[in-house]
């Protein structure tokens, strides 16, 4: 099972309604713990992905969407979530196929992981977007099906367990390190955001490509 450009260009639109659709909830927990903005920023920059992606013509490569989304995001989005969301989507995405099957999905992330956390300097357990992203990524990684759902599946419940993990710490970066300990209970919102993008990206493909 392999996506098409056209598979992309849905596919980006429905994470891009998940993540509209999650606004005020993602606001609610950057408000506990940061300045309120999360869900601001992340559904405005997904309406600026949506309205950049309905507006290509026709389009042959896969690559290209995820691209686009990336930079619409970069340039739209403000706060340190624009240009690690941006990263996420673009780094990985420099590439040119038709289709994507589940090796290229993964090789995507996993470039896109390094980039958040090259410009980020975050780890695994700083309470930050990298609990998520790095645990579906190795989910990705470790998946020698070829499966897409299958695939998403697990990298969807990783990046869960990742976000839930995120409520018990203390954080090292973003405004919530300020807080120390009164930060506990509370879970991250950028890791939410991968867990929504995640789960978005599972329901689609199980939806539409099985
Ligand atoms: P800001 O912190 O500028 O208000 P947002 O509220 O949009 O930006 O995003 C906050 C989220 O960004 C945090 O919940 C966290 O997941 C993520 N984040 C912040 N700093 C870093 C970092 N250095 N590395 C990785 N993720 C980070
Ligand atoms: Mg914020």
């Amino acid at each position: 099972m392999k996506l098409s450009a056209d598979d992309c260009r849905e596919m980006m639109c429905f994470i891009a309604d998940k993540v509209i659709e999650n606004k005020s909830c993602l606001t609610e927990m950057d408000s506990a713990i940061g300045d309120g903005d999360h869900g601001i920023g992340m559904a405005g920059g997904m309406i600026k992905v949506k309205s950049q992606i309905e507006q290509l013509g026709e389009i042959d490569n896969a690559y290209q969407i995820f691209k686009i989304a990336g930079n619409a995001m970069l340039m739209s989005m403000g706060g340190a979530s624009g240009v690690l969301f941006g990263s996420m989507f673009m780094a990985g995405a420099k590439g040119t196929a038709k289709e994507l099957g589940t090796v290229e999905l993964a090789e995507m992330f996993a470039a896109g992981l390094t980039a958040v956390t090259t410009r980020g300097k975050a780890s695994v357990g700083d309470k930050t977007m990298v609990d998520a992203l790095e645990p579906a990524v190795a989910a990705m990684k470790d998946y020698s099906g070829d499966s897409m759902s299958e695939m998403l599946k697990n990298a969807k419940d990783a990046a869960y367990k990742g976000m839930e993990s995120t409520k018990s710490m203390i954080a090292k970066f973003g405004r919530a390190k300020a807080l120390m300990e009164r930060a506990i209970g509370h879970q991250d919102a950028g890791a939410a955001s991968v867990w929504i993008i995640f789960s978005a990206m599972c329901e689609w493909v199980c939806s539409n490509k099985n």
